[in-house]
C-alpha cells in the first residue's frame, strides 16, 4: 500500500504537539499551551468548534446554529505557536509516532486524543437509519429541518392528526428536548399552523434523569407531565422504522420523527496497533490522564474513561487544563501530575423558567436554576459574537415566545 504523504507543516525544531479534536476538551489544551514553546498541531474534521451543550436550542429552533459555531481560526487568534488543520482523522499508528488523515500523516511527539465521542443505538434494528441523533450541528439542523418538513405536510393533509414525535433516552438531553418540544403546545407559534405535537420521552430505567436527586427526578417528570409529554418510563425500545417505532410491550408509536438521545460511546479514530477499550468503548487511563502505558500520550474528554467522570464538558474543560500543565512538566523533564475533577454541580434545564440543579447538598427547582442554567452556559460560549446571537435569541423565544426559523431557507433540487 502506498505511503500517506506527510503533510506540508512547518518545522520549528520544537517539540511537536498534535492535539486530535477541537471540542471543550482539545480547544482547552490548547490555548492553555498558548505561551510554550512547542510546534502545536490542532485537527478536527470542522472548522469550528461547536458548543455541544446547547445542541438541542438549535434542533428546536431557539437558536441560530451560527450561535453554537464558533469558527476555530477565531479561537486561535495569537496563537503563534498553534496550526489548525482541517481534516479528517483516519488511524493514529502508536509505533511510527504518526497520526494518519484524509490530507496526509502527520508525526507527532506528543499526542493528545480528544475526539469525544458518538451516539450509541445499541443495535437497536433500525436505530441508526431512521433516529435522529443529536452529537453535532449537522444533525440538529437535519432534525430541524424534518421537523419543519414534517409539520407543513401534516398541514397540507385533509384531516390533519398530529404531529408524534418519540424521544428515546431520558437523561439530561431528552428532557431538554421534550420540554423545548412541548412549550411549542403551551404557546402554539402561528408557523404551527394548528398542527398539534404530541411528545412521548421514552426511558429504559424506573426514572427520568438517574444520576440526580430522587426530588429533582421527580419534580422533572411532573413538569414534563404538566407540558403534556408521555414520560414511558421501563420501556425498551426493539424496532425503528420509517414510519414506526416499537417498543419491547408490543406497543407501537406510528411516527417518522424519532429523537434518539439514549448513549453514547467514544468516536475514536483506528489505533495500530488496535488499543483496548472498556466501557463506551473509551480509553483507560491513568491518574495523571497518560494512556495506559504510554507516556507522551494523553487521552481527555468523553474518550477517556477514568474513575468518577461521567462524560461532561466541565470534566473536558478542566482534564484540558490539566493535560497542558502536564505537557509543560514534560517538557522541563519533570513527572506529570494527577487529575482531580472538581465537580461544581449538575444542571438540567426542563422549559422556559423551569430547570433543576444540584450544587453539592443544595437542591433547586424552578425559575432560579433556570436562570443559572442560562447565566452559566452563555458565560462558558467561546466568543463575543454567539453570545452577542444566543442573547438575542434568548430574549425572543423566552420573552417573546418566538422560535428561530432561518434554517428555513432550504435548498430547493432545482437550485
Ligand atoms: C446533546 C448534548 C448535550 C449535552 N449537554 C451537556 C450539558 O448541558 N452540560 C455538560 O456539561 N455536558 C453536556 N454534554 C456533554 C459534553 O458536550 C461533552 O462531555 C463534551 O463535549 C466533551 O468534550 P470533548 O472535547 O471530549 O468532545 P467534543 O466536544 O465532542 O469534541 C470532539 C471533537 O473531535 C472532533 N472529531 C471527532 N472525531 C474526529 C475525526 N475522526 N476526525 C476529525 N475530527 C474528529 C469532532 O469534530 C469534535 O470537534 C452534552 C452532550 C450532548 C451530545
Amino acid at each position: 500500500m502506498a505511503q500517506a504523504p506527510q503533510l506540508p507543516i512547518v518545522q520549528l525544531a520544537q517539540p511537536r504537539i498534535v492535539v486530535l479534536g477541537a471540542g471543550f476538551a482539545g480547544l482547552q489544551v490548547v490555548r492553555s499551551l498558548r505561551h510554550v514553546k512547542a510546534e502545536i498541531l490542532l485537527v478536527d474534521r470542522h472548522s469550528y468548534h461547536t458548543f455541544v451543550p446547547l445542541l438541542y436550542q438549535v434542533a428546536t429552533a431557539i437558536l441560530p446554529p451560527q450561535a453554537i459555531a464558533y469558527p476555530i481560526i477565531e479561537a486561535l487568534r495569537g496563537h503563534k505557536n498553534t496550526q489548525f488543520l482541517v481534516t479528517e482523522i483516519r488511524e493514529i499508528n502508536f509505533t511510527a509516532q504518526q497520526v494518519d488523515t484524509e490530507n496526509g500523516s502527520i508525526p507527532y511527539d506528543y499526542l493528545v486524543i480528544a475526539t469525544g465521542s458518538q451516539s450509541e443505538f445499541f443495535q437497536v434494528p433500525g436505530a441508526q437509519d431512521y433516529g435522529f441523533p443529536l452529537r453535532n450541528l449537522q444533525h440538529a439542523l437535519r432534525f430541524h429541518q424534518h421537523f419543519l418538513q414534517t409539520i407543513e405536510r401534516i398541514q397540507r393533509e385533509a384531516n390533519p392528526q398530529p404531529l408524534e414525535i418519540a424521544i428515546v433516552g431520558g437523561g439530561a438531553t431528552g428532557v431538554e428536548l421534550a420540554g423545548s418540544l412541548a412549550e411549542l403546545g403551551r404557546r402554539p407559534p402561528p408557523w404551527l399552523g394548528g398542527v398539534r405535537v404530541q411528545i412521548y420521552l421514552i426511558q429504559g430505567g424506573a426514572s427520568l434523569l438517574p444520576d440526580f436527586a430522587p426530588r429533582l427526578r421527580q419534580y422533572t417528570l411532573k413538569r414534563l407531565q404538566q407540558l403534556g409529554v408521555t414520560v414511558l418510563l421501563n420501556h425498551r425500545v426493539v424496532q425503528v422504522s420509517e414510519t414506526r417505532l416499537e417498543l419491547m410491550n408490543g406497543c407501537v408509536i406510528e411516527t417518522s420523527t424519532v429523537l434518539w438521545a439514549a448513549g453514547v460511546r467514544a468516536a475514536l479514530p483506528l489505533m495500530s496497533p488496535p488499543a483496548q477499550t472498556v466501557g463506551r468503548k473509551k480509553l483507560p487511563v491513568d491518574p495523571t490522564l497518560q494512556w495506559q502505558g504510554a507516556e507522551n500520550v494523553y487521552v481527555i474528554g468523553d474518550s477517556a474513561w477514568l474513575k468518577q467522570t461521567r462524560g461532561l464538558a466541565p470534566e473536558a474543560l478542566q482534564q484540558g487544563r490539566k493535560v497542558a500543565e502536564n505537557l509543560q512538566r514534560q517538557l522541563q523533564g519533570k513527572a506529570p501530575k494527577p487529575f482531580h475533577y472538581f465537580n461544581k454541580g449538575r444542571m438540567a434545564i426542563i422549559e422556559a423558567k423551569s430547570a433543576i440543579a444540584e450544587i453539592g447538598p443544595i437542591k433547586l427547582t424552578g425559575w432560579f436554576p433556570w436562570l443559572l442554567w442560562l447565566i452559566i452556559h452563555w458565560f462558558y460560549l467561546p466568543g463575543a459574537w454567539p453570545r452577542g446571537v444566543v442573547l438575542v435569541s434568548w430574549w425572543q423565544t423566552y420573552g417573546r415566545g418566538r422560535r428561530f426559523l432561518s434554517q428555513r431557507l432550504f435548498f430547493h433540487p432545482r437550485d
